[in-house]
């Protein structure tokens, strides 16, 4: 399955998020591909790979080469990567002006979900509403938010859910699901408590009981060049995303078990619409 990890704002966890969960699934012999589809590649350097001209979904958006020529290993055994680099950034005019200029991504990437080698196809999105983002959301089956335990991060969230709503009641994408949403960055606040009540009420179990802590340590991983989930396994941080990817895992199995009859989670309000 393709899971989409956007929120429109930056920094709030996106990068870090994939690379930890990619790793925590693949110590729980996942196998896992990550998609780095924002041009400033964190996700490439942070999996422990140099971006490289000419070695990204680019190439393969504009039939420069077959998809499957731009997969390469990382750092993290079961973990491989599309990464990205800054010509991705010119795949957004090309991609407006596609006929169906929604369905590039899903078109590219449908050799490699149809050759069954991934468990799990995690992409990383750039921090805007752009095409990019919307060819993410086009592609995915699902998708997972990071939000930081911030004041205004709940505006930011009804932005991207709306988004959201908007790829299934037009057709573009009508199954999209909403995967979760990941607290992140948490800091033990009164601020931070409240915003994390405030979104629990508000979205009820489509947030994940795991919250991820904040902690320098996730601050420094990247220039590591390996996920903190690899690395220090033992951190907080860490330990957050083992707890989150088995959170996953239980809500793939408990949909799977539903045969894929569970719908998107509602927000108890309906504040979604
Ligand atoms: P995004 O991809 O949404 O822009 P990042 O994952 O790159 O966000 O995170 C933004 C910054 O915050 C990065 O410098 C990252 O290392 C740092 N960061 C991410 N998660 C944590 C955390 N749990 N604690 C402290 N710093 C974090
Ligand atoms: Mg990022």
């Amino acid at each position: 399955m393709i899971l989409a990890i956007a929120n429109q704002k930056g920094g709030v966890g996106k990068t870090t998020t994939v690379v930890n969960l990619a790793a925590a699934l693949a110590a729980r012999r996942k196998t896992v591909l990550v998609v780095d589809l924002d041009p400033q590649a964190n996700a490439t350097s942070g999996l422990g790979v140099e971006p490289k001209e000419g070695v990204s979904l680019y190439g393969a958006l504009m039939r420069i080469a077959d998809v499957n020529d731009f997969i390469v290993g990382t750092a993290v055994d079961r973990v491989n990567l599309i990464p990205s680099e800054v010509n991705l950034a010119g795949v957004e005019i090309e991609l407006a002006r596609m006929d169906d200029h929604l369905g590039g991504v899903r078109k590219v990437l449908k050799p490699v979900v149809d050759s069954k080698v991934f468990d799990y196809i995690l992409v990383d999105c750039p921090p805007s509403l752009g095409i990019l983002m919307s060819n993410a959301l086009a592609a995915a089956d699902a998708v997972l938010v990071p939000m930081q335990c911030e004041y205004y991060a709940m505006e930011g969230l009804s932005v991207i859910l709306k988004l959201v709503e908007r790829m299934r009641a037009t057709g573009a994408n009508p199954g999209l699901r909403v995967e979760g949403i990941a607290m992140t960055m948490y800091s033990r606040t009164r601020l931070a408590d409240e915003v994390v009540a405030q979104v629990r009420d508000h979205y009820g179990d489509a947030v994940y009981k795991t919250v991820v802590p904040r902690s320098v340590r996730a601050g420094e991983a990247p220039s590591y060049g390996i996920p903190l989930v690899a690395y220090a396994p033992s951190t907080p941080v860490a330990q957050a995303y083992f707890i989150l990817a088995n959170e996953f895992l239980a809500r793939q199995k408990a949909l799977a078990a539903a045969d894929g009859k569970v719908d998107s989670i509602a927000p108890k309000s309906g504040a979604i619409a």
